[in-house]
């Protein structure tokens, strides 16, 4: 059976998609809420049970204490998988991270020097400052709280088929 379940995260927002076999352990665990189920049940010996649709993680101390990790795809998803310079939206294949303020003139690679570009934007502003290309930023980059994937970012990320039962969750 191909179903996959939408986990989303405390606050409510779409974190990534997991397999059901995974979403029924992590409920069984008390790690998520089953917020949505399938019409589809599974017998066990022991047990029946629906396939979850959508389930979403509990609040632990975990998820407040850190902040999204500095990472590629954190990276894309900041920035809706969408060339900060040109505003061409592209799946992460296409998609690369541009230095701001290039290293070559000193810029460090952090939340607020990195933006998604895609590779004609880069190739472009090639080892300048966007002043000295003559380029703007969509938006100045920053260290985000928090990640929430829209609907276009987990599609990109992930190719699922969506199913009817997470409408209204993502
Ligand atoms: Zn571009």
């Amino acid at each position: 059976m191909s179903l996959n379940t939408l986990l989303l995260t405390p606050w409510m927002s779409p974190a990534r998609v997991i397999s059901w076999q995974k979403a029924i352990v992590l409920s069984f665990l008390g790690k998520v809420e089953v917020m949505q189920e399938y019409e589809v049940i599974i017998h066990s010996p022991s047990t029946s049970l629906r396939i979850p649709a959508v389930v979403r993680q509990r609040r632990t101390p975990h998820f407040r204490s850190k902040g999204p990790a500095f990472s590629r795809s954190n990276i894309f998803l900041r920035d809706d998988f969408t060339c900060q310079y040109c505003g061409i939206t592209r799946d992460k294949a296409m998609l690369n991270l541009d230095h701001v303020s290039p290293k070559s003139q000193g810029g460090r690679s952090a939340w607020d020097n990195i933006v998604t570009s895609c590779y004609p934007c880069n190739q472009k502003k090639a080892g300048r400052t966007p002043e000295q290309a003559s380029m703007r930023l969509l938006r100045k980059p920053v260290r985000p709280t928090r990640l929430a994937k829209s609907r276009m970012a987990l599609l990109r990320e992930e190719s699922v088929n969506v199913p009817a039962e997470w409408e209204g969750y993502w």
